[in-house]
């Protein structure tokens, strides 16, 4: 296994960073610097799974963060990707190498996670604040998992969580997955939207809360990412973890996501950028 060959450490944090919410018994949102991992299994269950895997450098930190909350020494059963991004896998390699687990991505994102296939380059050019401004310097090489990552499984279920079903929410990457619970409509939407302005480094810095279309610098593909917006309001979630900022709950989560679906055009998508359609 290997990272690509622009993988770094990137010095950004925010006021969040090696913080923990729980949003339900079973279900909890750590942050690393400024990117979301999320441990799915209550702390005195027989199992659990993480879903997404931080920073580049992060694995001490997110192993501490699993152990704090499951005991010394316990591991998940398997990590889920949302999207193979370097902030969701910065530090799965040497997870994979301690932890021993598999790895679940859709099978889109498989070429991106196993050496074959690089993202977009980030646009430095896109509309929007300072970090968009710096996401040049954001890696976008493909890791290599070889073996160690898997595709889900075609009928919608998720390995390990048997109350889930996965969700393609494609756009921001080709093969991006959320995650959803209809019991207690709990929702794990990755980057197919987000809760801070992930363009603008104060906001980033601060967390400041809004409900927000996918990173502008790194999302390609605008009709697609509206759709999977859609369809995810669709569902209704009563609670969400994202990929960037706090999770999001009740009235501020549902009015958020109507609002962001109902003007998708204005409020996500950039009025320049090198990928946005003219
Ligand atoms: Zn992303
Ligand atoms: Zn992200």
């Amino acid at each position: 296994m290997n990272y690509g060959e622009d993988y770094r450490y990137i010095p950004a944090t925010s006021v969040r960073s090696g913080e923990g919410v729980e949003v339900a018994p079973d279900l909890y949102c750590h942050t690393v610097q400024i990117v979301n991992i999320a441990f799915v299994g209550a702390p005195d269950g027989d199992s659990f799974v993480l879903v997404d895997a931080g920073m580049p450098q992060s694995a001490n930190a997110i192993i501490e963060a699993a152990e704090n909350r499951f005991g010394a020494g316990k591991r998940p059963s398997a990590i889920l990707l949302t999207h193979g991004h370097f902030d969701h896998v910065g530090a799965i390699i040497e997870l994979i190498e301690h932890w021993k687990v598999p790895v679940y991505a859709h099978k889109l994102e498989l070429p991106y996670l196993t050496g074959q296939k690089s993202y977009l380059e980030p646009d430095p050019s896109v509309e929007g604040g300072l970090v968009a401004k710096l996401s040049g310097y954001f890696p976008s090489e493909p890791i290599d998992l070889g073996r160690h990552v898997q595709p889900l499984p075609d009928d919608g279920t998720v390995p390990f969580l048997p109350d889930f079903h996965w969700i393609a929410t494609p756009g921001h990457t080709e093969g991006h997955v959320s995650f959803f619970r209809e019991a207690d409509r709990a929702l794990l939407a990755g980057d197919a939207f987000v809760a801070v302005r992930q363009e603008y480094l104060y906001k980033v810095i601060t967390q400041q809360f809004e409900i927000s279309g996918p990173p502008r610098y790194f999302t390609p593909d605008w009709k697609q990412a509206k759709a999977s917006v859609r369809l995810l309001e669709a569902l209704h979630p009563l609670a969400a973890i994202t990929g960037h900022g706090r999770p999001a709950a009740g009235e501020e989560l549902i009015e958020g996501l109507k609002k962001l679906a109902d003007h998708f055009e204005e409020l996500a998508i950039p009025d320049h950028g090198k990928y946005v359609e003219v």
